[in-house]
This record gives C-alpha cells, sequence and structure tokens, in this order.
C-alpha cells in the first residue's frame, strides 16, 4: 500500500501558440493594470512589445526595467524594487529565462504585488516556490508558496529564437529535474506520472528541435515538457545532482543549464544502484535506451549540441577538491549515501568529461 501526501501549488497556467497576447486579460482578471515589465538587457525588446499590447488595452505599463542578471543579485533586486515603488507599479511582469523569472519573484515576495511569468526558455522556475538570490558572493535559495507567481503564460512563439543549443542544456536541466522528482523522499504517484511525461515530452523534441529549428511541432512539444518539469520540480526535494549543480555554480559562477547537462549522467549513474525501479520506468521514456535509462540519456545528449565537460564551463582541475568539500559538507536525503571518495571522483569524470558508467 502506497502512502504519501500532496500538496498541488496554486498556479494558474495559459499555454499555447500567440498566448502572450492574453495579458490583457490575465491582468483583469488579477485586478491590475500597472505593471514594471522585466527583462535581461538584450531582450528589452520584449517589453517593447509587451508594453504596446496592454497600452493598446488601455492598461499603459508603469515601468520598465531591462536589467535581470544571472543569480538573481540581491543589489539589482532592490534597484528594480525601488523603481516599481516610484512608479507605482501594482504588479510585476516578467518575460525571459529563469534569471528573468528569478527577479520578478524576488521582487513580489518583497512587495506582495502579483507576478505574472512569460518564460521563454525550459528552466522550470515559473512552477516553484523557489527564489535563489546571490549577495556578496553567496548563492542562498528560499521557498515560499507566496514565490510562486500568480499566472503562467507559455507561448511557444516566443521560443523560436531560441538557439538550439540553449534549446539543448535548458532542456536536459529540465530532465534533470524530472530524474531527481522520480526518487525524491517526498515523491507520489502524481508527480512520477508528470515527471516520466515530462522526460518524454523532451527527449523526443530536443534532437527534432536540432534537426529543424525552425519547425514549430518541437518546440511546442519542448515547452510542454518543460513546464511538466517545472511543476514537479515545485512539489519535489531535489538530491544529488542539483545539490552538486549548486554548489558548483554558486562557488564557482559555473552556467547553470549547462553545467546540469554534463553533470546529470554521472548523477544518474552514481544514484542508479539504489533506484532500479525508478531506472526502469525512466528508460521506458528516453528512446532508444533499449531498457537502460543510463544508456538512453546518453544517447539523447550525444545528439545534442552540448557541452559534455565541466573544464570546458572553466572550472579549474584544482578545484575538484573544494568542490567535492562543498557538495558533501551537509548530509541530505539521497538514494545513495553521500560518500566523500566517491562524490571526488563524480565530479572528476565530469570535470574531464568521461562517459558516466
Ligand atoms: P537565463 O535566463 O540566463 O537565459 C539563458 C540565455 O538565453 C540568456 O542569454 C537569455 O537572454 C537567452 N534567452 C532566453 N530566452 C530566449 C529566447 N526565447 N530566444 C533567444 N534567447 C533567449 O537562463 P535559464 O537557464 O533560463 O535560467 C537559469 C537561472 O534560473 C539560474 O539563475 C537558475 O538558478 C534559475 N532557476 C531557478 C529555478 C527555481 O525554481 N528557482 C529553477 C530553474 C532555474
Amino acid at each position: 500500500m502506497q502512502e504519501f501526501e500532496y500538496n498541488v501549488l496554486p498556479s494558474r497556467v495559459v499555454f499555447g501558440s500567440g498566448s502572450v497576447k492574453k495579458l490583457p486579460a490575465e491582468m483583469q482578471r488579477l485586478g491590475v493594470s500597472r505593471p514594471l515589465l522585466l527583462s535581461s538587457p538584450t531582450k528589452s525588446h520584449w517589453t517593447n512589445q509587451l508594453s504596446d499590447l496592454i497600452r493598446a488595452a488601455s492598461m499603459p505599463a508603469a515601468g520598465t526595467f531591462s536589467n535581470a542578471t544571472a543569480h538573481t543579485p540581491v543589489t539589482v533586486t532592490e534597484e528594480a524594487t525601488a523603481l516599481l515603488t516610484s512608479v507605482a507599479a501594482d504588479c510585476v511582469v516578467s518575460i525571459g529565462g529563469g534569471s528573468v523569472i528569478g527577479l520578478g519573484k524576488a521582487i513580489s515576495i518583497r512587495t506582495g504585488v502579483p507576478h505574472i511569468s512569460i518564460p521563454t526558455t525550459y528552466s522550470g522556475s515559473e512552477m516553484t516556490p523557489i527564489l535563489g538570490e546571490s549577495q556578496d558572493g553567496v548563492k542562498t535559495t528560499r521557498s515560499d508558496p507566496r514565490i510562486l507567481p500568480a499566472v503562467v503564460i507559455y507561448d511557444v512563439d516566443l521560443t523560436m529564437t531560441l538557439p538550439p543549443a540553449i534549446c539543448s542544456t535548458s532542456g536536459i536541466n529540465a530532465i534533470a529535474h524530472a530524474v531527481e522528482a522520480l526518487y525524491a523522499r517526498n515523491t507520489n504517484p502524481i508527480i512520477s506520472t508528470l515527471a516520466l511525461e515530462g522526460v518524454k515530452a523532451l527527449a523526443e523534441a530536443l534532437p527534432r528541435i536540432v534537426e529543424a529549428p525552425t519547425a514549430r511541432d518541437p518546440r511546442d512539444q519542448a515547452l510542454y515538457g518543460a513546464w511538466l518539469c517545472g511543476t514537479v520540480l515545485g512539489s519535489s526535494s531535489m538530491g544529488l545532482h542539483h545539490k552538486l549543480c549548486h554548489a558548483l555554480g554558486g562557488s564557482m559562477s559555473l552556467p547553470h543549464a549547462e553545467t546540469h547537462t554534463v553533470v546529470l549522467p554521472q548523477a544518474l549513474s552514481y544514484n542508479a544502484p539504489a533506484i532500479p525501479e525508478q531506472m526502469a520506468k525512466l528508460a521506458t521514456v528516453l528512446p532508444g535506451s533499449n531498457g537502460d535509462a543510463l544508456a538512453g540519456l546518453e544517447l539523447l545528449i550525444g545528439k545534442l549540441p552540448v557541452p559534455r565537460a565541466l573544464r570546458e564551463l572553466g572550472m579549474k582541475e584544482s578545484d575538484i577538491d573544494r568542490a567535492s568539500e562543498i557538495a558533501t559538507r551537509n548530509q541530505y536525503p539521497n538514494p545513495q549515501p553521500l560518500e566523500p571518495e566517491w562524490i571526488r571522483e563524480l565530479i572528476r569524470r565530469a570535470w574531464a568529461g568521461e562517459p558516466a558508467k
């Protein structure tokens, strides 16, 4: 007899081609009319488009902030929050990847204004009540139901410009959420079903995006998979893989999705002996795996234009010991006990780019 507890997170999702046009209606539904529009510096054309869209619905933007930065620095959040107050905005709208969504969450939790998120990568952050912030070189993470965006608008049209290389790393980042949800200590049958469906969608879509970058169907399928993988991330505790990536990203400033892509096969290989049932289920949704989930994951990643070694991402060999120490400093639930010597070997293999085994 299975036993589990499951809290369904209260988020609203609007999915579809052209769905960004529903932004004015979603604002009306929330009872807000003066948004602060957020983007990263290279994507200010998106906030201009949103501004035109809501002005046409007689709800001009209160302001625009286009300086969202990776790892959500508190200094940037404070600057944007001061702007929100000075222009009397009554909500934030983030458009972009996880970096912009992080800023939207950080402003929303500080001020209480609702956050409408329009994701354009597969990071999944829009579906989680988790916020990572950096200050003085230290990245901290907290979870609070009020961090969850009030509305998420998924519009495949906005993802068409995402280069296949970023689709690939962002997509493997999403798959990593689902893989760890399968063996999370608080997993349940609903989450497992969503996780497997998310992996299936992305594993089918990513190679098709690489083959035909302008085709809409695989992009649609990938965005659907990213939504599911983000949903399970928001409801599950994460294990070794995410702790390792957090340690590597936070302490060595390695790029987020690329680090996940390199580490995932190694982390899965480490945990595999302790999770035979989950490995068997995972194999069923990874094309060409022939019953071997690790082989299926390697096959998928091998088809994608992605980095395979942490050294390619700028990590120094001399940092392997430091990364191992940080990753094993605190014990946390993980199917396979954390053995410092074997964690060091995992990181060394990921650094060198050796195949997982
Ligand atoms: P990102 O937001 O930095 O975006 C990656 C790059 O893709 C950027 O250069 C961006 O401008 C570009 N880009 C985004 N959408 C594009 C599009 N449609 N077309 C062309 N280029 C596009 O990276 P990310 O991987 O989306 O997010 C990473 C961040 O999100 C990290 O800080 C990570 O910690 C955070 N994150 C948080 C959670 C959470 O639950 N709190 C979950 C996942 C990731």
